[in-house]
């Protein structure tokens, strides 16, 4: 906080009007669903993107980050244009330029931001700078948006300016996660519930490992995963696969016998949302040591079906099962970024200390392990 003003200061010459908090997060469970209506879980990490911003009365955007080089970025909001390509300075650029397409009353803004959340680690640090930032022109023009409505402009902000195709769920994450809760979401119409996951409680400690690579296949990858789900989908007379109930999964299977791949991808979806439903039965009859299994299966469908894992994640999920953990699995996009494990409290140490000896072994970079309890999402805070 202290920081985020005193840098603020350093980059504008002038104090903030405030300081909004927005989280990165992990998904616990429903990954890869976003994108066909589906079911996911993710919850907040203790990680954040803080924006310290006032308003500006002559429509320029000036935006400063201390994780990013090159200083201070200026943009004329009436020039926006997804085109320009204005480097990480698009991500909330975007969330401006999404509400002024929504016909928000938005202007001008100084804004700098410092983050403790890891980027490219598949943790979601771009979601955290777009909430954060829409956060603070939502309270800065009184614009009275819901956090939902945030979410969903920030989403925008991704897909129409900065042209990566996410879906919605790491937005809705950053914005609505709250403190030892995960969030159960339903991705077509953004109904949510808080759902209790204290893991301290319950004696476990949930790992993050950061494997800290990222391999260079996704966009295309991802691109073709989406297509394959609604190939399927059309194939299937559906809407789109979260119309797939998991009781129907044998016959939609047999109807696509002929298309191995676009059946892999089917049935990753399907049995993903069903999972979703598993853990959430679970943890809201208090038994979160039963959800490692389902977290584990998780893994395996990625890995198998949906085909979005690597040599790096696999590891992490192997060792840490091996090492003592409940389940672990792939969290995030795939193809490098972070896992998940969860742990009882008293194996923590010992899971961690083996993912790190089996990355050596195979000659992988150190991975960054830390536990991490759900956090609170998006808020202002509180100055004094
Ligand atoms: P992830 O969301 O998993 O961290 P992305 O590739 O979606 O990975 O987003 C990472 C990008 O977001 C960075 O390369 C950078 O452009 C931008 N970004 C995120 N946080 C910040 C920040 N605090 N300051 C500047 N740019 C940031
Ligand atoms: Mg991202």
């Amino acid at each position: 906080m202290a920081a985020a003003v005193a840098g603020f200061r350093a980059a504008h010459g002038t104090e903030p009007a405030g300081v909004w908090a927005a989280p990165g997060r992990v998904n616990l469970i429903g990954e890869h669903t976003d994108t066909s209506g589906g079911l996911a879980m993710p919850f907040a990490l203790p990680h954040t993107t803080l924006a310290a911003a006032s308003a500006r009365p002559d429509g320029v955007l000036r935006l400063h980050s201390a994780n990013a080089p090159g200083g201070a970025v200026e943009l004329l909001l009436d020039t926006l244009s997804p085109a320009a390509g204005s480097g990480w300075a698009a991500y909330p650029a975007g969330v401006a330029w999404a509400m002024r397409e929504a016909g928000l009353p938005v202007g001008g803004a100084d804004v700098h931001f410092t983050s403790t959340v890891p980027t490219g680690a598949g943790l979601s640090s771009s979601a955290a700078l777009e909430v954060a930032t829409a956060s603070a022109l939502n309270d800065l023009y009184g614009l009275g948006l819901t956090a939902e409505r945030v979410a969903r402009l920030a989403q925008r902000a991704e897909n129409g300016f900065v042209g990566v195709p996410c879906g919605i769920m790491d937005q809705m994450a950053s914005a609505c996660c709250t403190t030892g809760h995960a969030l159960y979401l339903d991705t077509r119409d953004l109904t949510h519930r808080a759902v209790p996951f204290d893991v301290a409680a319950h004696g476990l400690r949930l790992l993050v490992v950061d494997t800290r690579v990222r391999h260079e296949l996704g966009d295309g990858a991802y691109a073709n995963r989406h297509a394959a789900c609604e190939l399927g989908a059309r194939r299937l007379g559906v809407p789109a696969l979260r119309d797939v109930a998991y009781g129907e999964l044998g016959a939609a299977l047999e109807k696509l016998a002929d298309d191995p791949v676009v059946r892999r991808r089917v049935r990753h979806v399907v049995t993903e949302n069903r999972r979703v439903e598993e853990v959430i039965a679970l943890l809201e009859a208090g038994d979160a040591r039963a959800i490692g299994p389902v977290l584990t299966a998780g893994h395996a469908s990625l890995r198998d079906d949906f085909e979005v894992s690597c040599a790096e994640l696999d590891l992490v999920a192997e060792t840490a099962n091996a090492a003592g953990a409940l389940g672990a699995r792939m969290t995030g996009g795939g193809f490098g970024g972070s896992a998940i494990a969860l742990v009882p409290d008293a194996a923590a140490d010992a899971v961690a200390a083996a993912v790190t000896e089996a990355f050596a072994a195979a000659g992988f970079r150190a991975p960054r392990i830390f536990p991490a309890a759900p956090a609170a999402g998006a808020r202002r805070l509180p100055t004094d």
